[in-house]
């Protein structure tokens, strides 16, 4: 059966259930704990397996300290305006995420967050994308410590599977888990709010949703396996954009971050034949938007290298400590051997490129004039300074971008809008924010995941419940 009957006994009970403890789930637990309801966190692993701790972009924000310091003026209106007409998404959804997102820029601030830098990001018109010190593992990090401070009570391996309705008025109290091989139940006496992340790691129902995604490497967690998602339609939830996903490149065993992404950072993209194909600072091949489309076309198995040199790398640093490149060397040529390409091919490409820089002042071949996406105030740069860098890189699916259908309050709905009581959802596993033809608006999913856990704990803490 889809869903449990109410049980004789309960293992568990508190006014709020969280189901995933990651980048939703933790400011949804923490908002409802500060509005004074007590709160159960449910989180399948045994610490925080979070897609936040894999981020490679900023999360963007309006009206920030690093925005005012540097003149640039912003508001939610901007904000909601620019990302309804790229995604295409439910106005009302962006409305009630772009009105919140300046209090949880400040609250994650508040809990020990710090912002460093503040990017602009593809398909925004203003430089609003904060990228954090320490990046995604340092905001798991803020996050966990600031539930753990609280002394939140988070149930570790306990992997939450159907939920639990009252059979006279349809409002969901409960859920139940396997923890140890055994079924607990969680009494929920306001809601219960679902936070499972994605479903990309679940063949099945990528194959279903978007079959042509289901050829790619997923790279979310493993346990993005859409159990929320099943779990909610289970009782009759509805959904909305299910089918959409988005498929950045990923570094085949190398460093992550911009310098990976020779359109963001500055290098250039070529082939396994040492090609460049195609201009890489435009939003088409230098972010997600349609490279993964460019790249398939070109090379079936989404293979494409980015090669940098010391100049593009130090404007480009890895956060942290990283391990050294795999592929470093102080001759272009030296690079191809490594890369298993012909060197005279990869010489040959690069030094077109140079020569029309030094020439021209831009790259002759794809129109390339500026240096990147993150760097749109630069000129494109010769890559003349040794040593070398490259990375393989592969198109892979990080996340799938529909999900449950939400309304502004973060409350499930079903195919007829009607609220499904005692139930919400935030993060990755709600849709909604994009819809057919349009496009993924860059860095939502942080800023989602942030602020509709805010929304949903908020809410949920205000149910007068069962
Ligand atoms: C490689 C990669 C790079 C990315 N880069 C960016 C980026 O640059 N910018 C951006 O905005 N977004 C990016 N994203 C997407 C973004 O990180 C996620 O959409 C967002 O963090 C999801 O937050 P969430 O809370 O919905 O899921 P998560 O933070 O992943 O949390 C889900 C939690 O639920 C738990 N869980 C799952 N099933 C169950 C169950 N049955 N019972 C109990 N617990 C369960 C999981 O273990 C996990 O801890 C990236 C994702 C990936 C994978």
């Amino acid at each position: 059966m889809s869903v449990s009957k109410v049980p004789k006994k309960w293992d568990g009970e508190a006014d709020v259930i969280v189901v995933g403890g990651g980048n939703a789930g933790l400011p949804a637990a923490i908002t409802a704990y500060d509005k004074g309801a007590s709160v159960i966190v449910l989180e399948v692993s045994g610490g925080m397996a979070s897609s936040l701790a894999m981020i490679a972009g900023g999360t963007p924000f309006t009206g920030t300290d690093l925005q005012k310091a540097e003149g640039i003026k912003d508001s939610p209106d901007q904000l909601y305006k620019e990302a309804v007409k790229v995604s295409g998404g439910d106005p009302k959804l962006w409305r009630a995420l772009a009105d919140r997102q300046e209090e949880v820029y400040e609250w994650l601030k508040s809990i020990g967050a710090k912002p460093e830098r503040v990017l602009l990001a593809p398909g925004h018109l203003l430089r609003r994308s904060i990228k954090f010190e320490g990046h995604g593992p340092a905001l798991c990090k803020v996050l966990r410590e600031a539930a753990a401070s609280k002394k939140i009570d988070i149930r570790y391996h306990h992997r939450a599977e159907k939920l639990i309705q009252d059979p006279d008025s349809g409002r969901v109290i409960g859920i139940t888990a396997k923890h140890e091989g055994k079924t607990k139940n969680f009494r929920a006496k306001k809601a219960v709010i679902l936070t499972t992340g994605g479903f990309s790691q679940n063949l099945a129902i990528v194959k279903e949703f978007g079959p042509h995604f289901a050829d790619l490497v997923s790279t979310a967690p493993k346990t993005h396996q859409g159990d929320g998602l099943k779990m909610a339609m289970a009782i009759g939830a509805g959904t909305d954009g299910l089918g959409l996903a988005v498929c950045p490149s990923m570094p085949v065993g190398a460093e992550t971050l911009q310098f990976v992404n020779a359109g963001l950072g500055g290098g250039i993209t070529v082939d396994k034949d040492g090609k460049r194909f195609g201009n890489e600072a435009t939003e088409e091949l230098g972010t997600y938007t349609e490279k993964h489309k460019i790249c398939l076309d070109h090379d079936p198995t989404g293979l494409h290298i980015s090669i940098a040199d010391q100049a593009i790398r130090d404007l480009n640093p890895p956060p942290g400590k990283t391990k050294e490149p795999i592929y470093k060397a102080n001759t272009i040529e030296d690079l191809a051997k490594q890369l298993g390409i012909d060197p005279k091919a990869l010489k040959k490409t690069v030094d077109e490129y140079n020569s029309d820089i030094e020439k021209y002042g831009y790259d002759r071949k794809y129109g390339r004039r500026l240096l990147g996406m993150a760097w749109p105030e630069k000129p494109v740069m010769k890559l003349d300074t040794p040593p070398y860098y490259a990375v393989k890189n592969k198109i892979c699916l990080t996340s799938m971008k529909g999900g449950l259908r939400i309304n502004a309050k973060c409350q499930i709905v079903d195919q007829y809008g009607d609220v499904i009581p005692g139930l919400y959802a935030a993060g990755e596993i709600a849709g909604g924010l994009e819809r057919i033809p349009h496009h993924y608006y860059t860095g939502r999913m942080t800023v989602q995941a942030f602020t509709q856990g805010r929304i949903a704990g908020d809410v949920a803490a205000d149910e007068v419940g069962a």
